[in-house]
């Protein structure tokens, strides 16, 4: 029921075209009633007398009738459809806005395919009730009271003896009422399923293909496929049982009209022309009544939809702004992580554990570490796409939390290892946080991010369309628009997550060379795999399975065993690094057998 309520929630802003629609509903009642009327006379009146003349001038009045029938009904519909738009545009509306209040980890919990179907037939499924059929139910019951109101008066015994039946067609609606809701929520939730297979096999179809898992693909598809197959026929068998009965049971009112109708008129207690005038109005509260199980079927698909919808909406966005955030203007770039923990919801292990860490303005700090030692989710706090579950991480002496979402993610450019491109052209795709940025500004962040060459070598440049519909790009050319996207917001704080890992090596040493020019006065945080990046960093920062084991710069990390000289030896070594770097690696091993010489 509260359900209900909230969907008829969204036509309150409406109430002056649902005013209109529902006196056009009232007169519409009104001139359902005239034609039995003039057939009454018809028959009665003109036949009777014998007299043509009343006859034809009575049928001109059911081209009357028609007439103010189709202005009325042009009113209605017109009416009806603009308050269905508009409803169906505020719930869209309204499910999209809110899910760019949502955090990443929504999406990645929930599944793009349940969101997507929230988002079409589960809107679909609201709208079509709220759009459209409330106002069909409405139109029902003002109909239905108009004609009977109108039968009772003419003959209450005949009204009573042709409404015997409704009865047990209300009940036949409620069955099917009750049998039909779980039928279609399961119908929907299947679909959500279908939707989230067909997403994920398309998403990775490159690894679809690469471990030739085509079969078991398709062998999922087709699961989830029967399954809903299965559930739409369940739907489908309980709609034709209740289809069949409800026609028989609308045949029996006209006969009964017919029937007992014929008898009271050999009885004297009603003319031929009243029985006809039944005849025509039975219909008008058939049709209602059965219109009325139709209705009650997409009542109940929004019923079904509406919980995951408001779901969705109800949905509180767990990183979200404190009353009254402060709004920083100009930032030092003054980064203090203090005692910070962090588990992914549900996991009880800490992905992070008692991290705390100074870094200065201006300080380039390279983060190190093996594969789920928690680097990403470290630098994914910064901008608070995660919040810390304790300790707390400060900029410029101000709690993240306190700080203005919008402004603390505009002082800080961030370039992730999955960089998307929407479908725009690259220029726009730059452009992202600053569309009004002038083309120079553009062409600049994209020149520092070693951009230029290849975009002045696709067809139109800076308009070329990329992304889904657009041209191809390889993961290192994405990785450098991803780069100038974060470059030409000019922030103070930059993290760069793996940014140039997908660059061939002399590009890397390009973009180097670029970024040298704006790292200069920012303060960077970057994840790092190549010697090269680490070792020109004022600080590295050694993780290992959540936790910070060693801090310190290269030369200061090199003289002391441990994690960092390790992995120098093991890894760098095999590097392509310049000649100076091999004497510095002869240094080290010089070194490390020193250490093992005194350890002896
Ligand atoms: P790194 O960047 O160093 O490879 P991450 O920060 O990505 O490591 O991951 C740290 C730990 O958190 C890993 O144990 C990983 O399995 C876990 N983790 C990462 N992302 C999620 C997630 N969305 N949900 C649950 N656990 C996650």
């Amino acid at each position: 029921m509260s359900n209900l309520l909230r969907l008829l929630r969204y036509l309150k802003p409406h109430w002056i075209h649902i005013g209109l629609v529902i006196l056009a509903m009232i007169a519409s009642a009104f001139l359902e009633v005239s034609p039995a009327i003039l057939v009454r006379r018809i028959v009665d009146t003109a036949l009777e007398a014998k007299n043509v003349t009343l006859a034809t001038k009575l049928a001109f009045g059911f081209v009357a009738i028609a007439m103010g029938r189709a202005v009325i009904n042009y009113t209605q519909w017109y009416f009806s459809e603009l308050v269905g738009q508009k409803v169906t545009y505020e719930i869209r509306q309204s499910v999209h806005d809110h899910l760019q209040e949502l955090p990443p980890s929504y999406f990645s919990s929930m599944g793009t395919g349940q969101v997507m179907s929230r988002l079409t037939s589960d809107v679909e499924a609201v709208q079509n009730f709220v759009g459209w059929g409330a106002l069909l139910l409405t139109q029902m019951v003002i109909t239905m009271v108009v004609v009977s109101a109108f039968l009772f008066r003419m003959n209450w015994r005949l009204t009573l003896a042709t409404l015997l039946t409704f009865p047990l067609m209300f009940r036949m609606v409620f069955w099917f009422d009750r049998n039909v809701r779980p039928a279609w929520k399961s119908v929907r939730e299947r679909m959500g399923k279908l939707t989230e297979d067909l997403q994920e096999n398309i998403s990775g179809i490159r690894v679809v293909k690469a471990f030739s898992r085509e079969q078991y693909e398709v062998t999922k598809f087709r699961a989830s496929n029967s399954a809903h197959y299965e559930a739409n026929m369940e739907r489908a068998v309980i709609e034709s049982k209740a289809q069949p009965v409800l026609d028989f049971l609308s045949g029996i009112s006209p006969i009964v009209v017919l029937g007992y109708g014929g008898h009271l008129v050999l009885g004297g207690q009603m003319t031929v022309g009243d029985v006809m005038a039944f005849h025509v109005l039975i219909w008008s509260l058939i049709w209602p009544t059965r219109m009325l199980g139709w209705l009650v079927n997409h009542a109940e698909q929004a019923l079904a939809a509406s919980p995951r919808l408001f779901e969705l909406l109800d949905s509180e966005p767990s990183i979200k702004n404190v009353p009254d955030p402060i709004i920083l203007d100009h930032v030092k770039g003054h980064i203090v992580f203090r005692n910070v923990s962090f588990a992914f919801p549900g996991d009880s292990k800490e992905a992070l554990q008692d991290i705390s860490l100074e870094i200065l303005p201006g300080e380039r700090v390279a983060i190190v570490g093996g594969t789920g030692s928690g680097k990403s989710t470290l630098v994914n706090l910064l901008p608070r796409f995660l919040d810390p579950t304790s300790g707390e991480i400060t900029l410029d002496g101000v709690d993240l939390r306190n700080i203005d979402l919008k402004s603390l993610r505009s002082h800080m450019g961030v370039v992730l290892q999955d960089n998307f491109l929407f479908s725009a052209t690259v220029g726009e795709n730059i452009a992202l946080g600053k569309a009004d940025a002038p083309t120079e500004d553009v062409r600049k962040a994209a020149g520092l991010a070693q951009a230029m060459p290849f975009i002045e070598e696709l067809p139109k440049g800076l308009e070329t369309p990329v992304g889904e519909r657009g041209v191809g790009l390889s993961g290192g050319q994405k990785q450098r628009i991803a780069l100038a996207r974060a470059l030409l917001m000019n922030p103070e704080v930059l993290i760069l997550d793996e940014a140039t890992s997908s660059v061939d090596t002399e590009t890397e040493y390009l973009i180097q060379e670029g970024l040298e020019e704006v790292m200069a006065d920012r303060t960077c945080v970057l994840i790092a795999k190549r010697l090269s990046t680490i070792r020109g960093a004022d600080k590295i920062v050694i993780m290992d399975q959540g936790r910070i084991v060693e801090i310190g710069t290269h030369q200061e990390l090199l003289s002391q065993p441990g994690f960092y000289r390790n992995l120098f030896e093991s890894q760098f070594a095999h590097e392509d690094v310049p000649r100076a770097l091999s004497l510095e690696l002869a240094e080290v091993r010089r070194l490390s057998e020193n250490g093992q010489a005194e350890r002896v």
